[in-house]
């Protein structure tokens, strides 16, 4: 506690004096006398910078929190939920081109929103798209604030949605198509997996064609070459897809297998390679 030997001004309860602040220089502190002693006398600068670093801690609390919240609700698999570019080990250059690519492509969501930016990660189970997808969704909500989903299916992007709402709420269909639709970043992995119902296939198509009119970003993710994708999902969709996009082929051997032999065909565009 600082003594005042010698205050400018004295009145009552209240004391003034010039002082230093090591950092603001000098600047008039004001003591106030309480319960026999005198207290403040801190720098004004330093006070309202003090503010200010708290404002912003909490600030980062809040947007810590909500990116918690969101992650949540983002449907990534308890395997992936560490996934980040980092831990990705491309096997060959083509692999490093492909995650330098993805992580661009989260690095400068925003602008790939207002674009309507999609990506296609096609290839050989075990490549690592699950993973760089996963990557993209945690950065999207983590670095930019928006709300990404990642679903296996027509099915579990459904029950995602529901679960985001009350369980036991009644969402209709249409309710669930919107947010399907609306939501900023879908990931749909697994697609050309032969099991889903003719119904599901139309939802599939719904929510695509909904995204396409609004220009929203889609990952689509499928163990299918690229042009068995296409014979699957029809050229059409795939026109639409990367009329603002782009494919990657994940052609070389598996990542999760080895890091074996460096056999992929150095291409990073699927439609470029198709054509
Ligand atoms: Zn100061």
């Amino acid at each position: 506690m600082k003594r005042i030997d010698q205050p400018l001004k004295h009145q009552e309860r209240h004391a003034a004096c010039e002082e230093h602040c090591p950092t603001h220089g000098p600047y008039t502190a004001v003591y106030a006398l309480v319960g026999g002693r005198w207290v403040g006398g801190h720098c004004p600068r330093c006070l309202e910078a003090d503010k200010e670093r708290q404002r912003r801690e909490e600030r980062a609390r809040q947007r810590e929190h909500r990116a918690l919240v969101m992650l949540k609700r983002a449907g990534v698999p308890r395997r992936y939920r560490s996934a980040d570019f980092e831990s990705f080990e491309p096997v060959t250059e083509h692999a490093r081109r492909i995650r330098d690519c993805c992580r661009r492509y989260a690095e400068t969501f925003p602008s790939r929103l207002e674009a309507g930016t999609n990506l296609v990660l096609s290839g050989a189970v075990g490549n690592g798209k699950t993973h760089l997808a996963c990557a993209i969704v945690r950065d999207v909500i983590q670095r930019h604030g928006y709300q990404a989903l990642y679903t296996s299916s027509v099915s579990d992007a459904v029950r995602q949605v529901r679960r985001t709402y009350d369980p036991d709420s009644d969402k209709s269909e249409s309710e669930i198509l919107d947010y399907l639709g609306g939501v900023p970043l879908l990931v749909l992995d697994e697609v050309g997996v032969q099991t889903g119902s003719e119904h599901e296939r139309m939802v599939l198509f719904e929510i695509f064609n909904r995204r396409y009119a609004d220009m929203r970003p889609t990952i689509l993710i499928s163990n299918l070459g690229y042009q068995d994708l296409t014979r699957t999902l029809g050229e059409r969709v795939i026109d639409r897809l990367l009329e603002d996009g782009t494919a990657f082929e994940f052609n070389w051997d598996s990542y999760r297998r080895s890091h074996a032999t460096e056999s992929c065909a150095a291409t990073n565009n699927a439609r470029a390679s198709a054509s």
